[in-house]
């Protein structure tokens, strides 16, 4: 056993941190206290993003609004309720490598995937199969198998589910277009995330996309952990569908209003069946109140019901941010600055307490890294509450796996350098 010098580690923290172009973004955030006081080491921001200091007072307009103005503050004043949710879809096409008429905030990333499939999944006796991931997070899971045994298929025919090759634990590129082409014209459509919550292996989407393309399939990616975290090109890399939440990297608050992208292609289609809802009415003719649906010609014409617009209020506060910061171009460079630092440390002190299971090339993960603790025997709740008492915020899987994806919003050297002191400390006792 030796015991760790954290100084140059602290020291090396420092120095970036006040090189870091992006540092100032942190004071616009909410940091919850940890147990000395200070600001904790809040590296959860994949579970639920911070609270910009904004949200309060952009969520207090409406309310106020709500107050005074009542009913009609729907349409009037400078940001009526009616049109509310339009001036997002510029900031959220942004992130999204999207045109704005292809990008529309609404619903939860879950509805959002059953609007999306109810749309896009057309099974034939030949075409009929949905390719997803086995590891694939169960909400996922459930939405998909539940449109195939709607139609009146069944699962064991109609899913497939991609494993990584034996004696792996990470998906290839390879491997995924391999199962896509053996699948070849019976495949429907894929459905898979661009940023894998368990492992932060990032995909490649555009490479995907055009194997599934070439087979006559259609492709979704969920985005839960990848919109504000990496760089997408959803419209250029010609991906048909996508949908996200906005309580982790997008700082939106729990529960808040997801996102839905669906590419001009299909979302100019009016004669596409869909679940339909009145906020999906064009909208002249909305409050005519009759009984002819006409859809809206862009992916607006899913929505079902007017939105919360507290919530929207919510994820306002946080585009901006986003916009102030430059975008996903600055960034992302600091991202992968941050998260090599980790990444170079638990490699350089910890090797044989700490394996790193996601990808150690930036360009196929995230901020976020998936440590597994080397016998940690079952002591995962342990492990998080020492780090807890250190101030070190962190997120448990079961059964050995530590989560942490260090934000360049608001996410310092710092955060990086204690959290590798306290791993170090609490795994060599
Ligand atoms: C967070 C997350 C969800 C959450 O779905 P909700 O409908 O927002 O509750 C779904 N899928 C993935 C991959 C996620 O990471």
């Amino acid at each position: 056993m030796t015991t760790l010098d954290p100084s140059p580690l602290r020291d090396e923290a420092r120095q970036f941190d006040q090189a870091d172009p992006l540092a100032c973004f942190r004071t616009q955030f909410h940091l919850p206290r940890g147990p000395k006081g200070g600001p904790a080491h809040y590296l959860v921001g994949n579970s639920l993003g911070l609270q910009p200091k904004r949200t309060a007072s952009y969520i207090g307009e409406e309310l106020s609004k709500w107050q005074h103005d009542a009913v009609h503050a729907h349409f009037s004043g400078p940001l009526p309720w009616m049109p509310y949710h339009e001036c997002l879809a510029g900031s959220m096409a942004a992130l999204a490598g999207a045109r704005p008429h292809e990008v529309v905030t609404m619903n939860s990333l879950t509805v959002n995937l059953h609007l999306m499939l109810a749309s896009l999944y057309r099974p034939t006796l030949r075409r009929h199969k949905i390719l997803i991931e086995a590891g694939a997070f169960p909400s996922d899971h459930y939405a998909v198998e539940s449109h195939i045994t709607c139609r009146g298929g069944l699962p064991e025919q109609s899913l497939v589910l991609v494993t990584p090759q034996a004696g792996q634990e990470l998906l290839s590129t390879e491997r995924i277009c391999d199962v896509i082409s053996k699948t070849a014209d019976a495949l429907a459509l894929v459905w898979l995330p661009a940023v894998q919550y368990y492992t932060g292996q990032r995909l490649d989407v555009r490479t995907i996309t055009a194997e599934a393309h070439r087979q006559g399939a259609l492709v979704g990616f969920d985005l839960a952990h990848a919109i504000g975290n990496v760089p997408l090109n959803l419209h250029g890399d010609d991906v048909d569908f996508a949908v996200w939440c906005s309580y982790k990297y997008l700082n939106s608050g729990p529960g808040s209003v997801g996102g839905c992208y669906l590419h001009e292609r299909h979302a100019r289609r009016t004669d596409l069946p869909r679940l339909a809802g009145w906020w999906g009415h064009d909208k002249a003719t909305r409050f005519r109140m009759e009984n002819q649906f006409q859809p809206i010609p862009t992916v607006e014409g899913w929505q079902l019901s007017n939105p919360p617009i507290l919530s929207l209020a919510a994820i306002r506060a946080s585009l901006e941010i986003f916009a102030e910061a430059g975008g996903m171009e600055p960034l992302r460079e600091k991202s992968v600055r941050l998260t090599g630092f980790l990444d170079r440390w638990l490699s350089a002190l910890l090797p044989e307490r700490v394996r790193i299971i996601t990808h150690h090339a930036p360009e196929e993960r995230g901020c976020q890294l998936s440590l597994e603790v080397l016998s940690s025997h079952g002591n995962g709740r342990r492990i998080i509450e020492q780090l807890e008492s250190r101030g070190v915020v962190t997120d448990w899987r079961e059964p050995n796996v530590l989560r942490v994806a260090p934000v360049p919003l608001y996410n310092t050297f710092e955060d990086v350098a204690e959290l590798v002191v306290a791993l170090a400390e609490i795994l060599d006792r």
